[in-house]
């Protein structure tokens, strides 16, 4: 690990022992080195976090924040994602083998900018698809994309995702696998095909592409693809027309598929009966564990269903230090050359020092110029695979639902949500999408729920769902805040068909890429257009009677 400057700063002078490290190098955020990254960024031309300078910029998706973030990436980067990638392909490939075919992917690139510096910046993911050792690696793992690169890089993500799903239906019979980065993106994907199969399948007809595609470089792309084909165009139709409520729609479009892949666990999880319900049979394999600033886990289990989903950490892609969740913040005296001061750091353990059954925060210090970074995420270790942890995902840190004493994280909200959803259920209903805020503007505060679902539901049920809600927060000090008013009844505020569309679209134009993106599923303060596109989308109110 190159850690030129750093090893100024804090002194390290050429050690490199973990104990000199952890004892001179803090824990930080990644506010505490924006700095750095910017001046990376503006083109400093000494070294700043590695030795070698960083050429290209990774943007987060800034879903779960509000705000995109820059993260330096680099080859070392490109590098550990490809051996994350070959190592859970590995695994799958012994229990699901797929044959020499195509993947629909549903991938897209964001637009990349150059930064004041001239070093190109672009989501995680798109930085990736960039690069050519992803397409030789994707071939090797019998893995390409059926879509060309122009629907892939495409300015538009409407567009490119009509073209992929046209790819997908002209390549039905090769396709291996349905993917993506995250399973978002799948349901998304399918949600569309619903809404306009017809035109696709008269697109198959004529062979010629309709007008709702209009960058030249997609149409002459797709042109190439795409020759008069009644019968496939017939055989779709009678698929689509012989299906109820659109289940068992991928096997039923694509008779080879023999898994459907991408990230399913965390904030994923609220996506995953709609994907089983277009899957039918078909295995769901969740995808690794990975950040914009860099890879954690591959998962070497896929086997198991996502819900039960593990993550092997790959010791030698960085170094990775956990703080224990359960333990209490320590006091530490700080020598940092002549100055001493007192800092209150919580102690991280090293990866082989982790517990079965305990919650962690996660640290890297990895190849991207990242050093004893707190990355905001829960993990559960599960077991051990020889020596590493299997982690299970559990919530973002700071993703958290607080008034009084109370603290509920994304995990709560998403389990009283899928609960009080199953009373919509039985009237063949679905919760789309879903998010959160606390309303302090009354007094006391309370919790709000925003909910878009798919059809009509009853004044009677709703109200039923938002009592189920209130009564599905299990945290300790939410529910005693409750029980004596210091906490007002939980809100379920339901929004207008088309209202979380809006959200991503406010997403994608700050330059965000479909491949990453997040619902927010707690709308803080700072994250206010967010906040306002669901505020001017409620149809309708209801509060709780359950306390
Ligand atoms: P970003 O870099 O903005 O695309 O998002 C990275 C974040 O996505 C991580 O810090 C996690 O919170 C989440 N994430 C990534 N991979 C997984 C996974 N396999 N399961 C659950 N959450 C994940």
């Amino acid at each position: 690990m190159d850690a030129l400057s750093i090893c100024k700063i804090w002194g390290l002078n050429g050690r490199t022992d973990p104990e000199s490290f952890k004892a001179c190098v803090p824990l930080v955020t990644h506010k505490d080195l924006e700095p750095c990254i910017q001046r990376v960024a503006d083109g400093a031309f000494s070294p700043i976090l590695t030795r070698k300078p960083i050429t290209t910029i990774s943007i987060s998706s800034g879903t779960t924040q509000g705000k995109p973030k820059f993260v330096p990436f680099n080859d070392e980067l490109m590098e550990t994602t490809l051996q994350i990638f070959r190592t859970s392909f590995a695994f799958r490939n012994k229990e699901f083998p797929i044959e020499n075919g195509r993947a629909l992917q549903f991938i897209y690139s964001s637009k990349q900018i150059k930064t004041k510096g001239g070093l190109f910046a672009g989501t995680a993911t798109s930085n990736v698809f960039r690069n050519s050792q992803f397409r030789k690696a994707m071939k090797a793992m019998q893995s390409e994309c059926c879509s060309p690169d122009e629907v892939i890089f495409g300015p538009d993500f409407h567009q490119s995702l009509y073209c992929h799903l046209l790819c997908g239906l002209i390549f039905h019979e090769e396709i291996q696998l349905v993917s993506s980065t995250f399973a978002y993106s799948i349901v998304l994907a399918f949600r569309t095909f619903e809404q306009v199969w017809e035109e696709l399948c008269d697109d198959i007809r004529e062979g010629v592409l309709r007008s709702r595609i209009t960058f030249p470089s997609v149409r002459s792309a797709m042109a190439k693809l795409l020759k008069p084909n009644p019968e496939l165009a017939d055989l779709i139709e009678k698929k689509c027309s012989g299906l109820s409520n659109w289940y068992g729609l991928i096997p039923e479009l694509f008779p080879n598929v023999k898994y459907i892949y991408g990230i399913m666990t965390g904030c994923m999880e609220p996506y995953l009966k709609k994907l089983r319900h277009y899957a039918a049979d078909v295995p769901l394999i969740s995808a690794d564990y990975g950040s914009s600033e860099g890879w954690i886990g591959a998962n070497i289990n896929p086997s198991l269903p996502p819900e039960s989903a593990t993550y092997a950490v790959l010791p030698n892609i960085g170094y990775f230090e956990f703080i224990p969740l359960k333990e209490n913040v320590e006091e530490h005296m700080q020598d940092n050359g002549n100055v001493s001061f007192l800092s209150m750091e919580p102690k991280p353990v090293d990866l082989t020092e982790v517990r079965v059954g305990e919650e962690y925060e996660v640290i890297i210090t990895n190849f991207g110029g990242l050093y004893r970074y707190k990355l905001g995420d829960v993990v559960k270790v599960m077991g051990f695979h020889n020596s590493t942890p299997e982690l299970k995902f559990v919530c973002r840190r700071n993703v958290m639902l607080a008034i009084n004493i109370d603290k509920s994280t994304e995990q709560d909200l998403q389990l009283a949500v899928e609960e009080a959803a199953k009373l919509i259920a039985k009237e063949k209903l679905e919760v789309i999408d879903f998010s959160s805020n606390v309303d302090v503007s009354t007094d006391p505060g309370h919790y709000v729920v925003f909910w878009e679902i798919s059809g009509e539901v009853s004044d009677e049920v709703l109200t039923e769902c938002c009592n189920c809600l209130d009564r599905s927060f299990v945290d300790g000090g939410y529910v005693s805040s409750r029980k004596v008013d210091a906490i007002g009844p939980l809100e379920l505020r339901v929004v207008r068909r088309g209202t979380f569309q809006k959200i991503l679209d406010h997403y994608l134009g700050l330059g965000a890429a479909l491949s990453q993106f997040k619902t927010p599923r707690c709308v803080g303060p700072t994250n206010n257009e967010v906040l306002q596109i669901l505020c001017d989308n409620v149809a309708k109110n209801y509060f709780s009677t359950a306390f």
